[in-house]
Order: C-alpha cells, then structure tokens, then sequence
C-alpha cells in the first residue's frame, strides 16, 4: 500500500510517516470502538490499522460489545450529544452503559492494561477507563461526533470519564470541551486506495445502472448514508421533489445500510420509503455492509452528491463524493463545513429549498457545474487523505510518550 500511496501524495509524506513510525516500533497501539461494520469509525479503522501495520507498527483493533439496551443508550448519548432537546437517559439505561463497560474491560483486561497507548473512539466505549486504575500506557479520547452543544445531563455524565484521558482529538475545533487535559484537532480522511474510492473501469461503473435499473441519460442525485435521522434523507427527498416540478428527468438514489451499533436504522428507512411514495425516479437501496465497490460506483455514476446532514461530526460521505470529482451539496453543519467550500467544489445549504435551488443550478449551468467538479480531487488530496491522518495520530503518539520533549519536527 505505501508504495502505491506514494505515487499519489509522493515521497517526502511517505518517508515522514516512516520516520515516525520508528519512534514507535516496540509500543503497542489499540483501538477501541463499537461496531466493525457500518459507519465512518468502522470505515476509518478498516483503513488505518492495515496502515500502521505496513509501518511496522504493533496496532489492534477490538469493539466493546453488549445488548440491546446498551445499543439503545448509546443511541440516545449520540442523538443527544448532537443536539437532540427534550429527552433524559434513564439511570437504568447508565447503569447498563457502565455494566458493559465494566464487561468489556473484563474481557479485554491484559491488552489494554499493558497497551503503550489506547485510542477510544466515541461515548460508547468511553468508560472502560474507569476499569484501569493501574493502566500503563497513554489514552486518548477520539470523538467523531459533533458534540458542540450537547444534552447536559449526558455531558455531565460522560464528562466523569473522559476528563480521566490523557487527551482528545476531535474532528474541528467548534467541537473541542472543556476538559482538563490537552485536545488535538485532527479531521478525519479515506483511503484512496481502498474498494470504496480506487479508480474504476467503465463497465464498473456502468453496473450500477442496470443493478439499480438507473437511467444514464438522465440527472442522478445520490445520498449515501446510514438511515439516520441527522442525515435527513427526508428532507433530500422534499429537496428531489421540488427539483422534480422543473427537471422531471431527475432521478434520487438514497444508499444505505444498517451498523450494528445503530438501533433505529430500520424505523429511519421505513420513514423514508413512506416519504418516497413510490416514485418510480426514487431508489432507496438498502446495501449490504460489504457493498464498497457498488458504493464507488454509485458515486461515479452521480452526478451530483448531496449530504443533506443536519448534524455531522465529519461526513466521509463527503469526502468520497469530492475525490470522484463530484459537486456536493452538503448540509451547513460541523464537518462538512470543513470539506465543502461554497462555489469552489460545492454548496453548502440549511434548507430543502435551498438545496433544490442549488441542484437546478448545478443541472442549468454547464460551465458551473464543470468548475465545481474539478476541484474536489484536489481539495481531498490535499487535505483529507488518509497519509495525512495517520502522520498526525503518529506525532500525537510520539508527543504523549515525550511530553517534556521540546522538539517537534
Ligand atoms: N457507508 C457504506 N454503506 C452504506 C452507508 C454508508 O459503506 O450503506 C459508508 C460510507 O461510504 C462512509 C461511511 O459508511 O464511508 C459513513 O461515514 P460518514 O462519516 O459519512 O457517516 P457516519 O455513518 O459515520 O455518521
């Protein structure tokens, strides 16, 4: 994989991930999150840890697992750390959350107690801390939501935990806490090389027209997302249908699929089948977890992305869509403020309506459209490639184990 990464981002980020990672050749590394499948953590760490490993660097990966009631109060933490009013975990729920936890730590005791440095990303495995009075390496708290007004009540209550950290990183510095102990701002990245975002052949992409039975003749607008009410796959819908009334040719595809630690997939794209009512030029694909390929298609074969997001801690979705050259229109919030500049490779929007009118515009205006697709590559090379990512987790590694160092290269 380096060499070939190489050949994109060029020698001198190779080699400088080289030379970090031998500062760290006889440390073990974990990471620690809740689901190997499905989502942007689980995407994130099925590239990063084959990375490390290229490095020659000692990084495992495991996931805290529990029963439904504790899916269902990780569910609510995430709901309202972003933002969700009106709604209280109840203390049986928390006590479940800590029981796994403790469970968790149980099963997981020797790695993590003798691990040089412990990365635990999101609330939902955030309190194994608590279990590790004696532990002996570094960790550190990577949260890839937007928690930058969160429910208090489940602040405060996860706020135990982390403040215990040696740090955090979060995605952008809107989402950074008040919290005792240093934050690193670090966003996200993808893979160029992986099946969801290397290159395709023609016959490649053009599979998915005939699989989803997709007109290439006509305007394709894609979300893909997990059905998740943040993500506003209703609102995509009422955007396609006022887009409709003037571009009757335009088709909607929302790609999908469920994660294991997500509980209310199933309600959310039962809402969004009631919403598409039907409309021959709506596709909600339910896509099993392994469907990169056809996701990289599917992304091709757009041509316009939208990530309509009311909330998002990053949007790799995003991401993806601007390094095949798309235009995205991408919801006002968190992360894909970061990725999606307004009238360079995208547009960002706060309403269905506005969406709609950008979408006609992209579809009205040829020159427009042409500008704002060639520079997304770019922007993704230069900013949100997985080189960068790692070469950053790398010198937070190599600063926590020197803390007095005063050297930073
Ligand atoms: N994804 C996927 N299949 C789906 C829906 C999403 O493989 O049906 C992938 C998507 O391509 C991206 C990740 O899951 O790589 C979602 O990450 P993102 O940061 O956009 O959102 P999250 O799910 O973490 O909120």
């Amino acid at each position: 994989m380096l060499a070939e990464l190489e050949s994109i981002v060029g020698f001198s980020e190779i080699d400088h991930l080289v030379r970090l990672a031998n500062f760290l050749k006889d440390k073990k590394i974990v990471h620690i999150n809740s689901t190997k499948i499905g989502g942007g953590v689980a995407e994130l760490l099925t590239n990063i840890i084959p990375l490390k490993h290229e490095l020659g660097l000692d990084a495992t990966w495991e996931i805290v697992v529990g029963q439904a009631e504790f899916y269902k109060c990780t569910k609510m933490f995430h709901n309202m750390l972003q933002g969700m009013k009106n709604q209280i975990v109840p203390d049986t729920l928390l006590k479940i959350y800590e029981q796994t936890n403790e469970e968790n730590a149980q099963r997981l005791f020797n790695l993590l107690n003798e691990a040089d440095f412990v990365f635990i990303h999101d609330p939902q495995p955030a309190a194994l801390i608590k279990f590790f009075p004696n532990r002996k390496g570094k960790w550190v708290w990577r949260c890839h939501i937007d928690i930058s007004r969160p429910s208090r009540q489940v602040w405060k209550f996860l706020k135990q935990f982390i403040a215990q950290y040696d740090a955090s990183i979060f995605s952008l510095v809107d989402f950074a806490r008040n919290l005792p102990h240093p934050q690193y701002i670090i966003a996200p990245s993808i893979n160029p090389l992986s099946d969801k975002n290397k290159e395709l052949n023609k016959e490649e992409v053009e599979k998915a027209y005939t699989e989803f039975n997709l007109d290439p003749t006509r305007p394709i607008l894609l979300q893909v997302s997990r059905f998740d009410r943040f993500k506003d796959p209703i609102g995509v819908i009422s955007a396609y249908k006022l887009v409709k009334k003037s571009i009757p040719s335009i088709q909607l595809v929302l790609a999908g699929g469920s994660a294991d630690d997500d509980p209310e997939g199933s309600i959310v794209l039962e809402e969004t089948l009631t919403a598409a009512n039907s409309d021959n030029d709506i596709h909600v694909l339910s896509l099993p977890s392994d469907a990169n390929v056809t996701i990289n298609a599917l992304q091709r074969a757009a041509d316009i992305v939208i990530q309509k997001s009311t909330k998002e801690g990053f949007g790799l979705t995003v991401t993806e869509s601007l390094w095949k050259g798309k235009p995205v229109i991408g919801g006002n919030t968190g992360g894909i403020r970061l990725q999606v500049i307004n009238n360079y490779n995208g547009f960002l929007v706060n309403t269905p309506e506005g969406a709609a009118l950008r979408i006609k515009q992209l579809l009205s205006d040829q020159d427009l459209f042409k500008r704002l697709k060639r520079k997304g590559k770019e922007f993704v090379k230069d900013n949100f490639l997985i080189t960068r990512h790692v070469r950053e987790y790398l010198t937070l590694l190599v600063i926590l184990q020197q803390p007095s160092a005063n050297v930073i290269w």
